[in-house]
């Protein structure tokens, strides 16, 4: 019998876009050529010292001295799901956050473990206020609050002091999705008390999708060692795998090596950049982004003050067609936005500038393209937007 046509297969050749939506983001041609490296033995001692070298990054980038500190193998919903599983027991009272799709995903994983969940739900669009938080936890001692930083299905960034204080005095461990926060707008657990936090390595790591950087206090591995009942996952059981990412170096499972060296990489180039410069200028393209999108009579769903510079969400314009907007930027400039999700699709975009895509070209392009394709759908928008993003880079010089 005749084998397959092999010839069928092109060779992989994938077009270069510009990745301005909620995330993957570009990545940089240095963490492309570290992961290209010859992939070593999960236990070969050359090995060992490049996993403890990455994990003191991630501890620099997430300003954390938390001794585990680890990539878990999978993307940003693994580092979620590690935990849960890890920190949860079949009938703990978990608070969640839901102001958002991630919110909603934690709940959902939360409840799969048979965590009696206390749901704190915030418009779409908006934070959490702290009162609303105070309320739901009146009278009542959960195990674990869980809220998100960076809403990357709205474009809010929830401010965390005053939560932070009501839920340590609740008693329960403070937990946080900051998968499109770190490494664009300032995290601190160690300052901020948060004593567990996932985030995932697409978003302004700009790192490929494939691990989630995990960090507990030693609150959270008390919790953890305190279990009276078995993690119901065996692949994120970190009781095991801290014994490979720890002295031990037990194998557990085969690291995914090659994303370690990836992971490696991008975090030496944050931190060649440094974290106050590299939030600045997060802040920065973030606002000449808005200052443009208003210049050409365009409204931001988020109000100033909860904005993430990372993921910014626009309203569509009156008569603007949301799917074939999308559709020409991407054919005729090879730029990719993100849809509304859940309640908010097809009534605004998401716009990412996150790690690597967050740059003044990318703010200047995406604001001509959208003018120009806007304007040929016959849609009214007021011209001088890129001019207008120019005059704030102008400012900062
Ligand atoms: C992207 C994202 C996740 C999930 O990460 P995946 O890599 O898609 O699994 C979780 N939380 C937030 C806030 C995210 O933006």
């Amino acid at each position: 019998m005749p084998g397959p046509d092999i010839s069928s297969y092109r060779d992989l050749d994938p077009v270069t876009r510009i990745l301005m939506g909620p995330g993957p983001s570009d990545v940089p041609p240095r963490v492309l050529r570290a992961m290209a490296a010859p992939t070593l033995g999960h236990l070969d001692p050359d090995f060992l010292t490049i996993m403890s070298e990455t994990q003191q990054l991630l501890r620099d980038v997430m300003q954390t001295e938390n001794a585990l500190t680890i990539p878990v193998s999978g993307t940003g919903s693994s580092g979620m799901e590690a935990c849960f599983v890890n920190l949860v027991e079949p009938g703990d009272q978990v608070a969640v956050v839901v102001n958002g799709v991630f919110g909603t995903r934690m709940v959902d994983c939360a409840g799969r473990l048979g965590a009696d969940i206390i749901q704190i739900d915030a418009d779409w669009g908006r934070a959490v206020q702290p009162e609303a938080v105070e309320a739901a936890l009146k009278g009542k001692q959960p195990k674990l609050f869980a809220v998100v930083h960076a809403e990357t299905s709205t474009g809010v960034r929830q401010p965390l002091a005053d939560i932070v204080k009501i839920v340590k005095d609740s008693g329960a461990l403070m937990m946080l999705d900051c998968v499109t926060s770190l490494g664009g707008v300032e995290v601190k657990l160690d300052a901020w008390g948060i004593d567990a936090a996932f985030s995932g390595t697409q978003k302004c790591l700009s790192c490929p999708p494939g691990l989630a950087p995990l960090s507990f206090n030693e609150k959270a591995v008390a919790k953890l060692n305190a279990r009276s009942s078995k993690v119901p996952s065996w692949y994120l059981d970190l009781t095991m795998v801290g014994d490979y990412w720890g002295s031990a170096r037990k194998y557990h499972h085969t690291a995914p090596i090659n994303m370690i060296y990836a992971l490696r990489e991008s975090l030496r180039i944050i931190l060649e950049e440094g974290l106050e410069g590299r939030f600045a200028r997060h802040q920065r393209n973030s606002e000449a982004l808005i200052a443009g999108l208003e210049t050409m009579g365009m409204k931001m769903l988020v109000p100033a003050e909860e904005r993430l510079a990372s993921l910014n969400t626009v309203l569509i314009p009156e008569g603007a067609d949301d799917v074939a907007t999308r559709k020409a930027l991407l054919k005729q400039y090879g730029l990719e936005i993100g849809a509304g999700l859940g309640p908010l699709a097809g009534k605004m975009w998401r716009v990412g500038l996150q790690g690597h895509s967050s740059s003044e070209r990318n703010v200047l392009l995406f604001l001509t393209a959208l003018e120009s394709v806007l304007s040929a759908q016959g849609v009214k928008v007021q011209p001088g937007g890129a001019a207008a993003a120019e005059a704030v880079f102008a400012k900062a010089r």
